[in-house]
């Protein structure tokens, strides 16, 4: 699913008659638990916001004659998209208990209907032929006429039954219309101080645009741990769980919704007693916050003595605060696709440096190293699409098509002005520059000459650069760019092993993906094995080499990762302080015989046992 479950747009100025509301003669609802994935640690308790927000307001548009056919495509397209993300939706509900498939599961299925040959679909095309108007204006204008009509019903005694109709009619016009604009998440604007979002799926755009200072927490029915939604989730430090099946059908506006991020389960409508015990469980999570915040001046080595790199991942800008009360040293992966998302055109060079400038200073010396753009996979970026770079059919299986390096040799205008824009900053400070999604050596000898062909320009046009150039590494993030790591040290500057995407590639598992999460697993043999065989080929050239992906943050693994031979992670900045704890707890000998033992190991139950000291549930 690609769109987000944003509080859907309506057409103005159709009139928006009143929301429909849960009779005030309803019993209070009992609290209901629900389990999902637990995505960033800490405890929300608010209102839920997302589920059956009110409409905002889209342009109304006319079309001429010529445009019906597309329009009507557009229309049919969005209705095919629908029913597939319901029915989707309908296939998750085995898991839930029998009552509330039985509440859910009719929901669904009118929807489908309505989407079907209905009179709802058959009014929709009409508008757009008669009445000449965009798909989005008649999927609006057709259901409020629906939806007024059912509520202008002859009274009779069942008007919550009416009202409960004409909510379902709006509720299929808002997936539409959703679905219809792609847009991200424009009510973010309105979500109410303290609340939770609850919705099916969030994109990582959408994610990016969340003002945590106001936002409790977020819920949701897809997404997987290491996808991008969740980690910029935990960037922001937002409580999260992601992969709750049923959630948004079980919520409605306004129910009071906890978020145990750390726990991985949502209760909705709590009874006072779990509030309380919540509300415990806040207070025991800031204290022990502000214990580790302590870790922060102590240096980063093992208790042998042994100094290890703990640098910070950064997503957007915001987080550099958090880098800084981390005490991470310095940046190990800025992943640069927050400046071009959200936005309809792409970001100019002096956008660009001034983007990368601000960065590097705020780092007061601490390296820095910048990803060049990794568009593909979940990360869609409207800019590229909008100025014709990258093609919608691009989409059909995007993990594997033009992710990352293999756009930017494609499109190596792109890479030119990204390249361009990081060697000008790269004189407020140390800089490296990272290459996503490599997977042969002749990629990285492509970008090297077009990165040494820019600063050969620039040098002509007179701009100061650093000397030597800063160190040109990739990424090591797919299977088969692990196994030629030995090939690829001779090119690269320098390794960073994304785990995400490598036991994402290794294991065959989306890694946002909810219905395989419980498949993906880091721990994997087979990526324990990569991750041994790259690092050992860089350590052999002496090169240097680190591991950026989620594996980094979790201080549990931290032993077998030292014990392989890492000296450098770069995680969340919220996970510094505890991985710092572990690396001082650490001695280099016992990490060394703990990883051999793990990795005689071909068994995952097995490593998971030995690792995280428990079985997988
Ligand atoms: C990874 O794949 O491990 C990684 C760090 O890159 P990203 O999560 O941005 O794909
Ligand atoms: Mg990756």
């Amino acid at each position: 699913m690609s769109t987000s479950e944003q509080a859907p747009p309506s057409v103005a100025p159709a009139p928006r008659p009143p929301r429909a509301r849960r009779a005030s003669a309803e019993p209070a609802r009992a609290e209901r638990r629900l389990a999902g994935i637990p995505v960033c640690p800490g405890i929300a308790i608010g209102p839920a916001f997302g589920a059956a927000e009110p409409p905002a307001e889209v342009e109304r548009r006319v079309i001429g004659a010529d445009d019906v056919a597309a329009e009507t495509a557009r229309l049919d397209a969005a209705i095919a998209q629908s029913r597939k993300q319901l029915a989707k939706l309908r296939a998750r509900l085995a898991v839930l208990p029998e009552d509330s498939q039985a509440e859910i599961a009719p929901l669904i299925d009118a929807y489908l209907q309505m989407l079907g040959a209905s009179r709802l679909v058959r009014g929709m095309r009409r508008r757009i032929a008669d009445a000449l108007v965009s798909a989005e204006t008649a999927v609006a204008d057709e259901a409020e006429a629906i939806a007024g009509a059912i509520l202008a019903l002859p009274s009779d005694d069942d008007p919550a039954g009416r009202r409960r109709r004409a909510e379902e009619v709006r509720e299929i016009a808002r997936r539409l219309i959703r679905n219809l604009t792609r847009a991200p998440f424009r009510s973010f604007a309105g979500l109410p101080e303290g609340a939770v979002l609850v919705c099916e799926y969030l994109r990582p755009a959408d994610a990016a645009l969340l003002d945590p200072s106001r936002l409790a927490g977020v819920a949701t029915d897809e997404g997987g741990a290491e996808g991008h939604t969740a980690i910029m989730l935990r960037a922001l430090g937002v409580p999260a769980v992601l992969g709750v099946p049923g959630l948004a059908q079980a919520v409605r506006h306004g129910d009071t919704v906890l978020v145990d991020g750390a726990e991985g389960s949502v209760v909705v409508n709590p009874a006072p007693a779990t509030l309380a015990s919540a509300r415990r469980a806040v207070t025991a999570f800031a204290r022990e916050q502000q214990k580790l915040a302590r870790l922060r001046r102590l240096p980063a080595e093992t208790a042998d003595g042994e100094a290890v790199e703990l640098q910070a991942n950064l997503e957007l800008p915001a987080e550099l605060p958090l880098i800084a009360q981390s005490g991470a040293a310095g940046i190990g992966l800025l992943r640069t696709e927050f400046l071009f998302i959200n936005r309809e055109t792409l970001p100019d060079e002096a956008a660009q440096v001034d983007a990368y400038r601000a960065i590097i200073e705020a780092m007061a010396g601490d390296a820095v190293t910048i990803r060049v753009l990794d568009w593909g996979g979940e990360k869609d970026i409207e800019s590229l699409q909008s100025e014709g770079l990258v093609s919608p059919a691009a989409d059909a299986n995007p993990a594997l098509g033009l992710r990352g390096i293999r756009l930017l040799l494609r499109q190596s205008a792109l890479l030119e002005v990204q390249f361009a824009a990081i060697l000008r900053a790269a004189v407020a400070g140390p800089v490296r520059v990272l290459l996503p999604m490599v997977t042969t050596v002749a990629e990285v000898r492509a970008a090297r000459e077009i990165y040494e062909r820019v600063a050969r320009r620039l040098r002509r046009r007179g701009e100061k650069l650093p000397e030597p150039l800063p160190p040109l590494g990739i990424m090591i993030e797919t299977p088969g760019a692990a196994l030629s790591a030995d090939a690829l040290a001779l090119e690269a500057d320098f390794f960073s092993i994304g785990t995400n995407d490598l036991a994402m590639y290794t294991l065959a598992v989306d890694r946002a993906e909810t219905e395989v999460s419980h498949l993906y697993d880091p721990l994997h043999p087979a990526v324990l094995r990569l991750v041994q065989f790259a690092t050992e080929a860089a350590l052999r050239m002496r090169m240097p080499v680190s591991v950026c992906g989620e594996m980094a943050g979790n201080p549990r693994l931290v032993p077998l990762l030292l014990g392989l031979g890492l000296r450098s992670f770069s995680m969340n900045a919220s996970a510094v302080p505890r991985v710092k704890q572990a690396v001082r707890a650490a001695k280099s000998d016992d990490c060394v015989r703990f990883a051999r033992r793990v990795m005689e190991q071909s068994d995952p139950t097995r490593i998971q046992e030995l690792v995280l000291g428990t079985a997988p549930p």
